[in-house]
């Protein structure tokens, strides 16, 4: 397509005027977003988890997903770390503890349930450029397959690495994890695992309400907790939240920071456009001082008498 100078002009404006939103859009991002009071969560208590699979078993079937090729009353797959995939949104681990001393109840291994942790402010919703993945109000973190594009960002940018994708699905490919059981949270259900577990590891209820739970655990049941909410600050906060008897990175757990990444790389996103900022504004002034320049001698050639023309020709 050629570019008229009326377009031109329009262009180097339209860069220019984007340059500045997005340096706005970037400063706005930069702030934490609160999470409500009301949003729920799950508090795992892993010290009363016999590692049974229930709750492995009851999502397959909340979720209709596939079923696997050991059945759930398979203890031996427990032998080997697991991670979720897009056929499994949760799956429980089996951890021996790393120094066996006095018999002790800590003697026993530590068993624990992993799915998505609903972060309090998501790297795979900051990272989903067409919005696909969503922060619910009630603290969930859903998809939406008719907007995802495949693009898997979500899967890089997560710092649990929770998001499975369908490979084997050729046509119709989703990303698949944890919904916190999002559909009968919010007509006042309890997410299947939470119902299903017959220890009643997994206590579902306003995340404010469980750090409290936690926090009275921990102080009436001296040495039986690490001092320790795993899901509390860690990358911001969770919705699901964890206690165990053993340092958390021995049992699975990433040693996480506090800060949230979207805050991190929407900060040196925004510092970016700062700086871009400034060639942006200068290109779309230079663009136009060229137009305005190309404008006034075509102006001035169409201004030419007949007589100077012939004259020219001459
Ligand atoms: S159902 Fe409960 S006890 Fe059984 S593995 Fe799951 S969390 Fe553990
Ligand atoms: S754990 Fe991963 S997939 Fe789940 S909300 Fe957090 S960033 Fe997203
Ligand atoms: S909250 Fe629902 S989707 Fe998530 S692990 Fe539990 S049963 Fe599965």
């Amino acid at each position: 397509m050629e570019i008229s100078r009326r377009n031109f002009f329009k262009i180097s404006g339209a860069m220019a005027a984007a340059s500045l939103a997005d340096t706005s859009k970037g400063a706005q991002a930069a702030t934490t977003p609160s999470i409500s009071e009301e949003a729920f969560g799950c508090l795992v208590d892993t010290t009363l988890c016999v590692g049974c699979r229930k709750c492995e078993q009851a999502c397959n079937t909340q979720h209709s997903l596939p079923k696997p090729v050991e059945s759930f009353e398979e203890m031996t797959v427990l032998e080997n770390e697991r991670r979720m995939d897009e056929t499994s949104y949760t799956v429980v681990n089996k951890y021996y503890p790393k120094n066996i001393g006095t018999l002790t109840w800590r003697t026993r291994p530590t068993f624990v349930k992993f799915q998505c942790m609903h972060c309090n402010d998501p790297s795979c919703v900051s990272a989903c450029i067409v919005g696909a993945l969503t922060k619910q109000p009630n603290g969930s973190v859903i998809y939406d397959a008719a907007k995802c594009i495949g693009c898997r960002y979500c899967m890089v940018a997560c710092p649990f690495q929770v998001p499975a994708y369908e490979y084997d699905n050729a046509l119709t490919p989703q990303v698949r994890k944890c919904t916190f059981c999002f559909e009968t949270v919010k007509d006042g259900g309890l997410p299947a695992c939470a119902q299903i577990c017959p220890r009643e590891v997994i206590t579902f209820g306003k995340r404010s309400d469980l750090l409290k739970l936690a926090r009275w655990k921990i102080k009436n049941n001296p040495g039986k907790y690490v001092d320790h909410i795993y899901g509390e600050h860690e990358v911001g906060g969770t919705s699901w939240l964890y206690l165990s008897s053993e340092p958390f990175e021995t049992v699975g757990f990433p040693k996480l920071g506090t800060q949230a990444p979207p805050r991190l790389t929407e900060a040196i996103q925004h510092g970016l456009f700062q700086y871009f900022a400034a060639p942006v504004i200068l290109y779309g002034v230079l663009g136009g001082i060229m137009g305005l320049t190309g404008y006034l001698k075509g102006a001035k050639e169409d201004l030419k008498s007949p007589t100077e023309e012939k004259g020219d020709t001459q």
